[in-house]
Parts: C-alpha cells; sequence; structure tokens
C-alpha cells in the first residue's frame, strides 16, 4: 500500500509542474483538486466519531480505573519531555546555522531600523539592547528611505494583506486567563462538540468520561450499551480501511492541487528559496533529525522488538498522509489504525493516547516555531538573550499545545512566540511563502511524535500485542 501512495504522492507533483508548464493550472484546480477535498472530507468526518467511540469502548473495556489515570499521567508527561525536546533541538540548530545571516546585510539593516522604529511606536521607548541603529547618523540614509510615510504605508499594507485574519485569531487567544485551557475542556453541550472538529478535546473529556460512567452502571444495563459502542466502532475503522484503498488516488489529487494553487512560476520559486532557502534547511534538517533519527532511537532504545525498518513500514500509510493533508487530525484515523494494527498496540491505548497526542503533542510545530522565531530576530540584527531564548521553550511549547491540527495552525500560534519575546508578530508574512511545504513536514513529525509515545506507553504498561 505504501509503495502505491508513494508513487500517487510523486505523480501528483509531477503532474502539478507539467500542468503548469502546459499552462493546465486550471483544469487540475477546476477537475483533480475537488477529489484531494473529498479526501480530507472523508478523514475528518470520520475523525470525530471514531474518537468518540473508540475512546468509549476503549475505557469501558478497561479492567482497572486506577491505570487509566495512571496513562493519563504519563501520556501528558511524555509528549512534555518530546516536546521540550524538540523545541530544544530547533533552538540548538538555528543558533549553530545562523540562517538569518544569509540574508543580505543591507537589507538586514533595513530590516532592522524598521525594528527599532516599531518598538518606538508600540512601547513609546527606544530599544533596549543598547543598540540603535536609528539613530546613528552613519545610517541615516536607509533611515530616511525606510521611516518615509510611503514606505512605511506600503509595508504595512502588504503585510495587513497577507496575514490580517491570522494576526486577528492569535490576538483573542491571547488575553485569555490561566485555567481558560481547563474550562475549554469541558463541553457545554455535546452535541456542539461533536459538530466542530476544533472542540476535540471536549469530546475526549465527553468520551473518557462517559467510559467511566459506563463501568459504574450494572451489568445489564451497560453490556448492550458496550455492545453498540463496539460496533459502531467497527463500522468506522472498517469506513477508514475503504477510503484508504482509494487513497493512492486521492494522495495524487491532493498534491496535483496543493502545488497547482501555489501557482508560482519557477522563477518565482527560485526567488523564494533564494531568500529563504536557509531558514527552510534549517527547519528541515531539524524536522528530518526528529523523524529519523530521534524517535527511531527512542523506538529501538525501548522497545528491542520493533526494528527501524518495522517501525518506518508500520508508519509509513500515516507518514504520507500527513505529508498530504498538512494534518494530524486528518490523519488520526490511519494513525490510530497502522499503531493498532501493524505495531500491535493495543486498543486501549490507541484509543486514548492518540486523540490527545494529535491535539496537544505537536513536536514539529514547536521546533519550527523556535527556529522561525530566531531566524526572523537574527533577520532583524535583534540578539536574543538567554533568558528570551528560554521563555521561547516555554512559549513555542504552550503554543504548539494551543496549536490546532489543521494546515497552518502553526503559523497563527507563531505570532504568540514572537510577542512572548517583544518582536513584531507581523513578520510571519516574511516566512509565509515557504509554509505550506514545511507545514507538510512537520505534520509528519507530529504524527511519527504520537505514534512513538503511544507506543512506549503501550510497552509500559503491558499493552503492546505484537512485535
Ligand atoms: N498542520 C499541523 C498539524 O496538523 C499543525 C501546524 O500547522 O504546525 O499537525
Amino acid at each position: 500500500m505504501h509503495v502505491k501512495i508513494i508513487i500517487g504522492l510523486i505523480l501528483g507533483i509531477a503532474w502539478a509542474f507539467l500542468s503548469s508548464y502546459i499552462g493546465w493550472n486550471s483544469f487540475t484546480i477546476n477537475w483533480i483538486d475537488p477529489f484531494g477535498q473529498i479526501f480530507i472530507r472523508l478523514l475528518k468526518f470520520i475523525a470525530v466519531p471514531l474518537v468518540l467511540f473508540s475512546i468509549i469502548s476503549g475505557v469501558s473495556g478497561l479492567s482497572d480505573i486506577s491505570k487509566l489515570g495512571r496513562m493519563g499521567l504519563k501520556t501528558l508527561l511524555v509528549y512534555l519531555v518530546t516536546t521540550v525536546t524538540a523545541v530544544t533541538v530547533g533552538l540548538l540548530l538555528v543558533n549553530f546555522f545562523k540562517p538569518g545571516t544569509f540574508i543580505d546585510e543591507q537589507q538586514r539593516v533595513k530590516n532592522r531600523i524598521e525594528y527599532e522604529q516599531w518598538v518606538t511606536q508600540t512601547t513609546g521607548v527606544g530599544v533596549k539592547d543598547g543598540v540603535s541603529y536609528l539613530t546613528d547618523p552613519a545610517y541615516r540614509d536607509v533611515v530616511e528611505e525606510v521611516t518615509s510615510p510611503e514606505a512605511l504605508e506600503r509595508m504595512q499594507q502588504e503585510r495587513e494583506q497577507m496575514i490580517g485574519s491570522q494576526l486577528q485569531t492569535a490576538e483573542q487567544s491571547k488575553e485569555t486567563p490561566p485555567l481558560q485551557f481547563l474550562v475549554d475542556m469541558v463541553p457545554e453541550n455535546i452535541i456542539l462538540s461533536i459538530s466542530d472538529n476544533g472542540l476535540m478535546l471536549q469530546v475526549i473529556f465527553f468520551a473518557i468520561f462517559f467510559g467511566i460512567t459506563l463501568i459504574m452502571v450494572p451489568k445489564k444495563h451497560s453490556q448492550p450499551v458496550i455492545d453498540f459502542v463496539n460496533g459502531i466502532n467497527e463500522v468506522f475503522l472498517k469506513m477508514v480501511d475503504l477510503v484508504m484503498k482509494a487513497a493512492p488516488f486521492f494522495v495524487f489529487a491532493l498534491l496535483a492541487g496543493v502545488i497547482a494553487k501555489m501557482a508560482n512560476t519557477p522563477a518565482e520559486v527560485f526567488e523564494i528559496f533564494k531568500s529563504l532557502g536557509s531558514y527552510s534547511v534549517t527547519v528541515a534538517v531539524g524536522l528530518l533529525f526528529m523523524i529519523f533519527i530521534f524517535y527511531p532511537l527512542i523506538i529501538t532504545a525501548f522497545v528491542r522488538k520493533l526494528s527501524y525498518k518495522k517501525f518506518f513500514k508500520s508508519m509509513s500509510p500515516a507518514q504520507f498522509l500527513a505529508f498530504s493533508t498538512s494534518s494530524s487530525a486528518a490523519t488520526l484515523p490511519v494513525t490510530m489504525e497502522c499503531v493498532e494494527e501493524n505495531i500491535g498496540v493495543s486498543k486501549n491505548v490507541t484509543s486514548f493516547v492518540l486523540p490527545i497526542g494529535a491535539t496537544v503533542n505537536m513536536d514539529g510545530t514547536s521546533l519550527y516555531q523556535a527556529v522561525a522565531v530566531i531566524f526572523l530576530a537574527q533577520l532583524h540584527l535583534v540578539d536574543l538573550t538567554l533568558g528570551q531564548q528560554l521563555t521561547i521553550v516555554l512559549t513555542a511549547t504552550l503554543a504548539s499545545i494551543g496549536s490546532a491540527a489543521v494546515p497552518s495552525a502553526g503559523l497563527v500560534m507563531l505570532i504568540i512566540v514572537l510577542q512572548s519575546v517583544g518582536l513584531n508578530p507581523a513578520w510571519i508574512a516574511i516566512i509565509f511563502p515557504v509554509d505550506r511545504i514545511l507545514d507538510m513536514l512537520r505534520t509528519v513529525v507530529n504524527v511519527t511524535g504520537d505514534a512513538t509515545v503511544s507506543t512506549l506507553i503501550a510497552k509500559s504498561e503491558g499493552e503492546l500485542l505484537k512485535s
């Protein structure tokens, strides 16, 4: 199966380039892309009921409830450790490679002056790091050019156009009270929670609560419900199987569509990569390190019988899907299937650990956010102190937990990380052009991370059935 998916993926990319070359882009968008959309919809509508029923079925099948609490704590702890590790890897790489310094010095001086201007405007006082290009006579010409009213307005307009809606979303989520996340986890109305893919944590909360209560009800009442839930769960699992049969074709359509919509000419692509290449490569190196070195190392260290090769073979359908959909939520049904059937983790563990992971554990996103923030600072000649870098560890961890499992969510939450160290949130516009591609890769990391952690938890709980 995974060979077929790879073929679909490669053909999709090839088709997109060919069709833009011969001017068939609109054909691709009108007649091929819709099938990619259908695929994502199919996966998404399966995800919520599958999470609901598989958690209820998993929890109600537990013989010992205290195991659930222990597993929950362990899961959250390991998720936290992997995320902090990912941010640290990102920070080390970006401080080592310094991708921001690859950019033309002249441009960076301009950026720095714009930054100082912005700080003065928003805080009323100048920058605090003791350097000021704005008042340095040596840069007077550049200062005049950069701070002319026309230049400022043009910059403002360009950025607002690109990121206006993202800024709004992040602004809304910034000013929330500290315990709001707990409040948000509890559903007000379960039907509403089920109908909104963004409220997955509420569905998880409900399902766990429902499952536990089910165990407390006399057998004669609970058994029919348990049988019913198990039956429905099987049906949804079968649906995943059926949809996946057509996955190679759907992946082809999805990638052809995504790339056709980018619709950049080769010259434009080259320009983008010239200025953002060093950044993209740094992010990619970090993400590939996580996928090919970090997770396999953990797996082989803790689960001896699961070899490097077997781990990838088991996970590859989910990984390719994560790459083509850029959404860990849409990939969730397939991740569950791969971890359960190929790696052999019991349903009790997957049904619980993976849905939580898809919503809160995003190692790829947090790594990328760390690299992006420091790169943007380097690009503006801003030196971040150790204290600020530690703040980034904290905020990138929280921001990745808060990111929804959908395309580009990480970019939106990056705004919060930038603000936490006093940088201009509008800078996300700078890395916007390469974001979709990096999003594909970081989603693979997010999904692989969830699978790794669930395998570890299963091993420690004696719930690894095969391998
Ligand atoms: N697309 C990612 C995911 O679904 C989130 C992100 O934008 O980083 O996992």
